[in-house]
């Protein structure tokens, strides 16, 4: 049996026998925490036998078994509340006394300072790569996804202040510019054009951890990642988007990229829709739009703008229908923009169905079944080609942790974006819940207050900057022309530019313009930079910002 100490009150082993206990005694240990699960192997003493020999001497007991890939926060909670007793020497033992040790170091992270607890784990010669690890996944900031919001907020934050230790926990190495994507289903962009190796995005200064978080535990400022780490924040900012809920829709996953049955909504099938544009000489193209909230309203009525357009240019019209299901009641959420909208309806002949959902596809029969939403009537409806948008929601991992609101969204002031519970909690994006539309648009004016707002509350002061709703939905309704919504909380609009520049309730090329060829650079060279061009964050009043 080999002791190693790692500091006055605690020490580590490998596996103990009964036989040992004696020894621990007098060598002045009241108290022996077992981290090695039973069963680990066939000459390991089970922890109830050296419970037992503990009592018998004299000794305090406690069995709180890990793995290394399942040791979490809540693991260290108890070991640190183990060792809260005063005067308590522990001798914590595992296999081989790394775990023990790596528990330990998350147990002190916040009561010890970090020298110390290298240098401990240092001299103790266990090579505990394990527990430098947990040391390391530390950060002043912590941002969850590497989304859009996620590394405009990193950029911003670091444009203020160079030196914040930044760690932004992200799973995917590709970013995705998924505006582009109903451009990539009209022809218009190569799928190409929408993706950048996310370690080519991180802001200098910020550091990535390719992982992602499984749990949440915002009293204690903590965070445990899918790889079983556990991660420590001062602040935190959440930006993991919103969940595509394929499920919903029966044979949705089963049909997508074939039959017919395609989206703009995934990476991989947006060119599959510019396939399908393109071969359809004859029949019916359906559409469908599911209940909002959505990420970009607008994209499901854009896919069939731009196809239509396509079959308009190609003298294809009178041979193809087009039906638009649509869950709500209305063509867009701000009648300003739908006289516009509804033109381009009458160009295309397309039919609007209000209040119908779609529930399931069968892609052999090529026929999508639709339910009246008032009186819960099942339509099939057959069709040559059908675009799906499906329904959407708070990402599991959010939904079901303390930080999110009753409808699952992830709480946050919608001024202030920051969280009403948990001070040191910010959100932005798809996945909070602020009833703005939830656009890349949104998040360009949201990064820089959260950045603001953040800073301010660690500094100790109140909170400067407010956000008032802006999304941006450049509605596509030809190849060429763009329906440019730009609006706030309640519907009222916010353009960019004056009237006279851009009349965003009409089609216009400028719009276009701005979509096909402005909109990328401005998202990869300046919102994604930092450079908050036309961005800036309004003042908070008092009243407002909490
Ligand atoms: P995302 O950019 O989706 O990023 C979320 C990130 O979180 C992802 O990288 C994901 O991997 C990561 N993540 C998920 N779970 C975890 C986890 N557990 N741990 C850590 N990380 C995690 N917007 C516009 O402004 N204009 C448009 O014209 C427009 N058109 C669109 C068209 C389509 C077809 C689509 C799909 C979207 C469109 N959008 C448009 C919407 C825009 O893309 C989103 O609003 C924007 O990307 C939201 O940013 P976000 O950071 O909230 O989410």
């Amino acid at each position: 049996m080999e002791i190693k100490n790692l500091s006055e009150s605690f020490s580590v082993t490998g596996q103990i026998n009964a036989a040992d206990l004696d020894e621990i005694k007098a060598a002045g240990f009241d108290y022996v925490v077992c981290n090695r699960p039973d069963g680990e192997s066939s000459d390991q003493p089970p922890a109830e036998e050296i419970a037992a020999a503990c009592e018998a001497c004299g000794l305090g007991f406690a069995y709180l078994p890990l793995t290394v890939k399942d040791m979490s926060s809540s693991h260290a909670e108890q070991l640190s509340q183990l060792m809260s007793v005063e005067s308590r020497r522990i001798l914590a033992y595992c296999r081989s006394g790394k775990r023990s040790a790596t528990l330990w170091a998350m147990a002190v992270e916040s009561s010890v300072p970090d020298e110390q607890v290298h240098k401990a784990l240092q001299e103790s010669g266990l090579g505990v790569s394990e527990a430098i690890a947990v040391l390391e996944h530390r950060a002043e900031v912590v941002i969850l996804g590497g989304g859009a919001g996620g590394l405009a907020t990193a950029a911003s934050l670091l444009r203020r202040r160079g030196d914040l230790d930044v760690l932004i926990i992200e799973p995917s190495e590709e970013h995705y510019y998924q505006p582009g994507w109903t451009l990539v289903g009209a022809g218009v962009f190569q799928p190409s054009q929408t993706v950048r190796k996310t370690s080519a995005l991180i802001p200098t200064g910020a550091r990535w951890l390719r992982d992602a978080v499984s749990e949440f535990d915002p009293e204690r400022s903590t965070l445990t990642l899918e790889s079983g780490a556990s991660v420590r924040y001062e602040q935190l900012v959440v930006s993991t988007g919103i969940e595509l809920n394929w499920g919903a829709i029966e044979g949705a996953e089963q049909w997508l990229g074939s039959h017919g049955v395609t989206s703009n909504y995934r990476f991989d099938l947006a060119p599959y829709t510019w396939q399908l544009v393109r071969q359809l000489q004859r029949g019916k193209a359906v559409f469908s739009q599911p209940p909002m909230p959505i990420k970009c309203a607008g994209a499901p009525q854009k896919a069939m703008y731009l196809s239509a357009d396509y079959w308009f240019r190609q003298g294809r019209l009178n041979e193809i229908a087009i039906d638009f299901y649509n869950a709500g009641e209305v063509l867009f959420g701000v009648a300003d923009y739908v006289p516009a909208l509804e033109k381009y309806v009458d160009r295309y002949q397309a039919k609007l169905h209000f209040k119908h959902q779609l529930k399931a596809i069968d892609g052999a029969a090529q026929t999508a079944y639709f339910d009246d939403v008032a009186t819960g009537e099942q339509q099939a409806v057959e069709f040559d080609f059908l675009h799906v948008c499906p329904p959407q929601r708070s990402t599991r991992v959010v939904r079901e942790s303390a930080l999110a609101d009753a409808a699952g969204w992830l709480e946050v002031d919608q001024y202030s974006l920051r969280h009403p519970r948990f001070e040191n909690v910010f959100g932005l994006g798809d996945g909070c819940s602020a009833p703005n539309a939830k656009t890349a648009a949104a998040v360009r004016k949201q990064a820089p207050v959260v950045a603001e707002n953040l800073l301010a509350t660690r500094r100790g002061e109140s909170l400067p900057a407010i956000y008032q709703g802006y999304g941006s939905c450049p509605l596509t309704v030809e190849r060429g022309k763009v329906v440019l919504a730009e609006f706030g909380y309640g519907g009222v609009l916010q353009p960019s530019v004056p009237r006279f520049v851009n009349d965003g309730t009409r089609a216009t090329w400028l719009g276009w313009l701005l979509k096909a060829r402005l909109l990328p650079p401005i998202y990869f060279h300046l919102m994604l930079k930092g450079r908050e061009w036309l961005a800036a964050p309004a003042p908070a009043a008092k009243e407002t910002a909490t």
